[in-house]
């Protein structure tokens, strides 16, 4: 056998090894028997189901349906229970302490203040609460033996009239949890061009957004974001894989949109199975995050919405070490390149890369030769 592929990790060394998540919905990754709790206690009764796995099932089931749109539906119900400071607290601090438990040890997560203000709150009430469960999360976390640092993104829904706002909202609490803004919701007939006053403002407050686009739709969306909106990142990008053409005799040739996408190193936030849902890709097999490795893309490996997906960091890397033959080393190339991209200073990057990723990495590359070693 070669190195290649016995360095290929079990599911338990994928889970303990070092990961950077980029691309992660609040409102897509609660627990199902959270989900029923907090419906219980707000007397919502709009759920499908009460009972917790069958809910599960359900939003998994709702969210296979093939389209964009379908698949957004299934946030009007997570989206109901969170509608309290203590329900938005609680959410918060229970996905710092799942994604810890993963072996996620950054994460920026995402969600829309705009989308919690039906019970009164206001937007600033949303942030702080988010916020405050974020390092509540943090600290149980740690005291459970696992490190992670969480930053929020506040995202702007596309659809809506309200990303200066919002925008602002970010900018005001930068130095306070959150890292950077993003735009979300149905590509089709919402351009992020509508948005531009938002980004303008972001770019002179040199501030850092990403924005979703070339998930549903293709190039022109991806061009839209880079080049009318200045994007430092690409919410999925996965349709870049349509500027890339491979021939017969397998010589491969970048149009001049994937070329810019690789020279500068644009990061492309990729998110396997929800992309399988919502069909941006048809197999993991066929979906664009191996060739985009072998080109060298900027590429991340995220899970977009936990619920919905059914999925974890660690269950996404186990789908691609079992497709693609990925090894540690392949791991620690789409954690560093996360890393990399993160929105928070370049010196805390550095450390998380040099302190946390690389010296993870090691130890389970050693632990894998020692037995190798012993087999011997
Ligand atoms: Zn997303």
């Amino acid at each position: 056998m070669t190195s290649e592929n016995t360095q290929q990790p079990n599911p338990e060394q994928i889970r303990r090894a070092p990961k950077v998540l980029l691309h992660d919905h609040l409102d897509g990754g609660l627990r199902p028997a959270t989900i029923v709790e907090l419906a219980r206690e707000s007397g919502y009764e709009g759920l499908p189901e009460t009972d917790p796995t069958a809910l599960g099932t359900w939003f998994r089931a709702a969210a296979d349906s093939g389209s964009l749109e379908r698949y957004l539906e299934t946030f009007a119900h997570t989206c109901a229970v969170l509608q309290t400071a203590q329900a938005l607290r609680r959410v918060a601090a229970e996905c710092a302490e799942d994604l810890a438990a993963d072996g996620v040890v950054y994460a920026e997560v995402r969600y829309a203040p705009e989308q919690h203000l039906e019970q009164g709150l206001t937007l600033e009430q949303v942030v702080e609460a988010v916020n405050e469960g974020f390092r509540e999360g943090e600290r149980r976390a740690r005291a459970a033996g696992h490190r992670i640092r969480v930053g929020a993104l506040l995202t702007a829904m596309r659809h809506a009239a309200r990303s200066l706002e919002i925008a602002e909202l970010a900018n005001r609490y930068r130095d306070l949890g959150v890292a950077g803004f993003d735009i979300a919701g149905a590509e089709a007939g919402f351009p992020p061009t509508r948005h531009l006053d938002a980004f303008e403002y972001l770019k002179r407050e040199n501030n850092h957004f990403t924005i979703h686009a070339g998930e549903a739709f293709g190039l022109p969306s991806i061009w839209q974001a880079l080049q009318w909106c200045g994007a430092d990142r690409l919410g999925h990008g996965v349709r870049i894989i349509d500027d890339i053409h491979v021939s017969e005799d397998g010589a491969i040739k970048l149009g001049r949109l994937a070329s810019y996408v690789r020279d500068k190193r644009i990061p492309l936030e990729l998110c396997p199975t929800s992309n399988l849902q919502t069909g941006a890709a048809s197999s993991y097999v066929e979906h664009p995050i191996g060739l985009l490795r072998k080109l060298h893309f900027r590429a991340t490996v995220n899970t977009d919405n936990r619920l919905m997906s059914g999925t974890s960091m660690s269950r996404e890397f186990e789908h691609l070490v079992s497709t693609f033959g990925y090894t540690l080393d392949d791991m620690q190339w789409f954690t560093v390149n996360a890393m990399k991209s993160a929105f928070i200073p370049f010196d805390e990057r550095l450390a998380m890369i040099n302190d946390v990723i690389k010296p993870g990495y090691a130890e389970l590359k050693a632990e894998w030769l020692f037995r190798q070693t012993a087999v011997g």
